[in-house]
């Protein structure tokens, strides 16, 4: 899968990539990142990418030229391909479309900053999907972008050696994950349930199931029905 991140901070994006379970994935091809600095694609004389709002107020807006530009510099994408917009008023984020994106061969990220974009950027490119990873603002898009970039690649075959791991985590089954625990059994009086250090397997499996079904219950009822 490629990544293509739109920013005006391609190091932040670039340092994320190449660390841990992601640089590896970069390493063995599962993901390739490519941060691209939309400033370098502005046609204004003072590498401008930002302007004031029209009717006033505080902040600036990033303009469409440079982002519309970068864009350009695309295509042809690799299909199938998705082109996401970080914004606090897009679809929220969440395991499902993770799945859904992973489906993709190509992703295109644009990250925001400042007030965000300029509203016309999703009439030229009318297959911007606008996504927030939840209820609350960050000062640029490139969180948001890492974020689904991770989410996306571990469910992509190869990235997390064991995708057995994968598929035991929360959310990968409708339910909340187990709780872990490992040495020492015990750890200033505090003891591993019994059952874990019985060797008994079958048994393992049963607690583990019903620690997921209680814990889900308990924290996201949501998520059962
Ligand atoms: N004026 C925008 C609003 O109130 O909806 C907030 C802009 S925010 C300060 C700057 C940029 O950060 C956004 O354009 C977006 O790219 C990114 N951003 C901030 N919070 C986000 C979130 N929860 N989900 C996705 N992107 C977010």
């Amino acid at each position: 899968m490629k990544f293509s991140i739109l920013t005006l901070f391609p190091e932040i994006i670039d340092a994320y990539a190449s660390a841990s379970i992601m640089g590896r994935a970069c390493k063995q091809g599962v993901i390739e990142v490519k941060a691209i600095n939309f400033r370098d694609f502005t046609t204004d004389p003072h590498r401008k990418v930002d302007d004031s709002p029209f009717g006033g107020g505080s902040g600036m807006v990033l303009t469409c030229q440079p982002l519309e530009s970068a864009f350009e510099s695309l295509l042809p994408l690799q299909q199938p391909a998705r082109v996401l917009m970080t914004t606090p008023t897009g679809r929220r984020f969440d395991h499902a479309f993770a799945l859904e994106l992973s489906e993709a061969q190509q992703l295109v990220i644009f990250c925001g900053h400042y007030e965000g974009f300029d509203e016309r950027i999703k009439g030229l490119i009318p297959q911007i999907e606008e996504v927030s990873i939840g209820d609350y603002v960050l000062t640029g898009g490139e969180l948001p972008a890492l974020s689904m970039m991770d989410a996306i690649t571990r469910l992509l075959p190869g990235a997390v050696q064991k995708f057995t791991s994968v598929q035991a985590d929360s959310f990968y089954d409708g339910l909340l994950d187990h709780p872990h625990y490992t040495r020492p059994a015990e750890y200033k009086g505090l003891k591993v349930p019994d059952v874990l250090l019985s060797g008994n397997h079958a048994a393992i499996q049963q607690w583990r199931k019903a620690q997921s079904e209680e814990r889900t219950r308990r924290l996201r009822p949501d998520l059962l029905s």
